[in-house]
């Protein structure tokens, strides 16, 4: 029988489908950056509650910002960071810079290629942040991070999503937030990938088997290394397990794959990529909602 040549081959199908996803995880980043802007920080404020509770002694209180950060982390432990990669304003906020700075360097400057930190530096570089988590973890123990008001750029950042002017007392936390701007513009995910204590925590935290996105190296296409040139960490998933906690679980290794030789376990459950994308930010809203981080 002769095939109908109107019918959508495979590719196109799939390059279809790619279009939708990507259009449906900007929208779903969209909600959630007007939604719940100050997620992180309720993530954040609990482990600083945590780790102060402890270095005073004092026996561990469930505040809201503790059951935030369990909440957080829980969801995180079983779906891998699907927070960083759709629901949190800062990692929006860098996907919006990054992408904004390719547009400038290409169509002012004239520039091909747009400028950022060589591959070779950011595995080293991506350590900076356990060093900035253990030192936060200090300060709080220590009883001193509590005197370091306004020097926090994530504060000054929730207020402006709050349509606030930071104060002058947060000068320090205005230009460290102007710097990581900056860096956001070089760098795809500068802030998570460098400096973000809560990335490191979520990078320290196990993924269910369930949920890791790992890649069949064996099925590999020889020579070839797009997932890795086109995730924004610099990882190629399931290769390095000492790095695969950076994943943040964008997807983009799985669209770009040639072989569609990318995958997590979940997808035999829920074989569209885009119904099960949709669930995964439901399920959060819904989870955000309980846990009092919408702002509606
Ligand atoms: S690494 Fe930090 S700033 Fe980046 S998305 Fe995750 S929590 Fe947000
Ligand atoms: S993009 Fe696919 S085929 Fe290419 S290296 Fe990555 S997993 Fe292998
Ligand atoms: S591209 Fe793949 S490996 Fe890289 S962060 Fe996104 S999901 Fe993880």
């Amino acid at each position: 029988m002769k095939q109908n040549d109107n019918l959508p081959t495979a590719a196109q199908k799939r390059k279809k489908q790619l279009k939708i996803k990507t259009a449906a995880g900007m929208i779903i980043r969209l909600i959630f950056f007007i939604l719940m802007p100050a997620a992180f920080s309720a993530g954040f404020n609990g482990v600083k509650s945590l780790v102060t509770e402890i270095g005073r002694g004092e026996p561990l209180g469930m505040n809201g910002f503790v059951m935030t950060l369990i909440g957080l982390a829980g969801f995180t432990v079983l779906s891998g960071r699907f927070f960083c990669g759709y629901v949190c304003a800062f990692g929006t906020l860098g996907d919006a810079v990054y992408g904004l700075s390719g547009l400038v360097q290409k169509k002012v400057l004239g520039r091909k290629k747009q400028i950022s930190i060589p591959d070779k530096a950011v595995p080293v570089l991506q350590k900076i942040k356990y060093i900035l988590l253990l030192l936060i973890v200090i300060l709080c123990a220590a009883g001193i991070y509590g005197s370091l008001n306004g020097y926090s750029p994530w504060d000054v950042f929730s207020k402006l999503t709050a349509f606030r002017l930071p104060d002058g007392e947060q000068i320090i936390g205005i230009i460290l937030l102007a710097l990581i701007i900056i860096g956001m513009a070089l760098q795809k995910r500068f802030f998570c990938q460098f400096l973000c204590p809560m990335g490191a925590v979520f990078a320290l935290l196990p993924v269910m088997p369930f949920s890791a996105i790992s890649s069949n190296k064996d099925s590999c296409l020889k020579g070839c290394s797009a997932c890795r040139r086109n995730c924004p960490v610099r990882i190629k998933p399931g290769e390095d397990k000492f790095r695969d906690g950076e994943c943040i679980a964008c997807e983009k290794c799985m669209n770009i794959c040639p072989k569609s030789n990318i995958s997590r376990p979940t997808q035999k459950i829920i074989k569209n990529e885009i119904v099960f994308l949709i669930v995964r930010a439901l399920l959060f809203l819904a989870m955000g909602c309980f846990w009092g981080m919408c702002r509606l």
